[in-house]
């Protein structure tokens, strides 16, 4: 299939593409560097150096004599994004290109208004863009599993049966999401759904978990085709910054009581499932949900299970939260489409958390420890992560 990857240039994207083109796929990726621009902003860096877009899709050909191509380009420019459908002619669109750190949308207004405009606007552009070149393509977003936020209720797939007063619909599953990032991606989603009804598109939202784990198949095969690991408290996510605050013998920093549960997954998973999506399209018309996660587990859980793998001692310490969010609540998942499909999850196991430890070792000297700590606070407006 020819596949059009988004955000190619990112944690998920890149090694999504890798995967792709080394299961047969003739594969591009569209990427405007944004996340790069953010480190800059925020002062720091990916604990693993990462190449430039240009030189890991060479040593990507050399490996493998399998070309990816590229176009450099931002989503919110309808033109740009129109050329690249025109030009590349994709099966299927895989679209991670999109602004994904909550506390980053929380930092102030300037921050969350271009969070929301980012991602809403590139998503809109990208789909009057299929609607124009082909309606055929098959959209497979991203989501987030953030996108339900906690309700007392079972989590279905995007999709609820209700009854009311003696009648019965399906509906949308109601969203009640925790932040301004987690809002866009709600947004995101009434407007593919619309698509869908409206113009007949094809589309799969996957609502995915918090992705752990930085090594895949392909990414193994060369330093320099290594994914980006961030840690730092507005764009690592729980695990990785959890792992590297072991390593350097600082206490793991949970938010609160740690009741907080989540669906998470790992990368390898992440890739496959991206894989499944796009070899199994949605009919035309159709808008589809997966919930692409593969275990649940408190924020409490994933401590200890660090602290119970780390060769070494490991103290937990309870921040106030920063966070608006319940720290105690119902939390029962549905995710079984994907696993319908043929996936078979790695589980968080202490294998992992090894290998994890490994890469953290390995690169503990470019950890900069003030990063680890949260700056930015859901309750004010104007956080002081920023000098402007
Ligand atoms: P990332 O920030 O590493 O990658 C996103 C990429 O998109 C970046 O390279 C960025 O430069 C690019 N981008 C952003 N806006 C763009 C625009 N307007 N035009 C072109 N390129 C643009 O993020 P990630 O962790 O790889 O996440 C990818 C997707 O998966 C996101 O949509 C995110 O919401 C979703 N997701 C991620 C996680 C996770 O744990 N990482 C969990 C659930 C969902």
């Amino acid at each position: 299939m020819r596949i059009l990857v988004l955000g190619g240039d990112g944690y998920l994207g890149w090694p999504t593409a890798l995967h792709l083109s080394q299961c047969g796929h003739q594969v591009a990726v569209a990427d405007n560097f944004a996340r790069r621009q953010y480190d800059f902003e925020l002062g720091v860096e990916s604990l693993v150096p990462i190449e430039s877009l240009q030189t890991r899709i060479a040593v990507w050909k050399d490996l493998t004599g399998e070309s990816i191509g590229v176009y450099v380009g931002d989503l919110t420019d309808a033109d740009f994004t129109y050329e690249m459908l025109r030009d590349f002619r994709p099966e299927a669109v895989v679209h991670f290109a999109e602004q994904r750190a909550a506390p980053y949308s929380m930092i102030d207004r300037k921050h969350a208004v271009y969070t929301q405009v980012n991602n809403v606007v590139g998503t809109m552009n990208l789909l009057y863009a299929i609607g124009e070149v082909d309606r055929d393509i098959h959209l497979v977003k991203l989501g987030t599993m953030g996108e339900y936020g906690t309700p007392e209720i079972d989590i279905e797939e995007g999709w609820l049966e209700i009854e009311h007063k003696g009648r019965t619909d399906r509906v949308l599953f109601p969203k009640r999401p925790g932040s301004f990032y987690h809002l866009s991606k709600v947004h995101d989603s009434h407007n593919i759904e619309f698509t869908c009804r409206i113009w007949g598109l094809r589309a799969t939202d996957l609502n995915q978990g918090v992705v752990y784990g930085q090594q895949t198949a392909e990414t193994v095969l060369d330093d320099r085709l290594a994914t980006r690991f961030d840690y730092d408290a507005v764009f690592g996510t729980v695990l990785n910054r959890f792992v590297i605050q072991a390593v350097l013998g600082h206490p793991l920093t949970v938010y609160g009581t740690g009741g907080q549960r989540r669906g998470i997954i790992d990368i390898r998973d992440t890739v496959r499932c991206v894989q499944l999506a796009c070899e199994n399209p949605a009919d035309r018309g159709e808008f589809r949900v997966f919930n692409q996660m593969t275990e649940a587990m408190s924020i409490q859980e994933l401590a200890d299970t660090v602290e119970r793998c780390f060769p070494g001692a490991v103290e937990i310490e309870h921040l106030d939260n920063p966070r608006v969010e319940l720290e105690e609540h119902y939390y029962n998942v549905v995710h079984t489409r994907l696993l319908d499909l043929g996936l078979t999850p790695h589980l968080l196991s202490d294998t992992l958390i090894t290998s994890l430890f490994d890469v953290a070792k390995r690169y503990a000297d470019r950890v900069q420890p003030e990063a680890l700590r949260p700056k930015v606070n859901w309750r004010d407006h104007a956080s002081p992560v920023q000098e402007t």
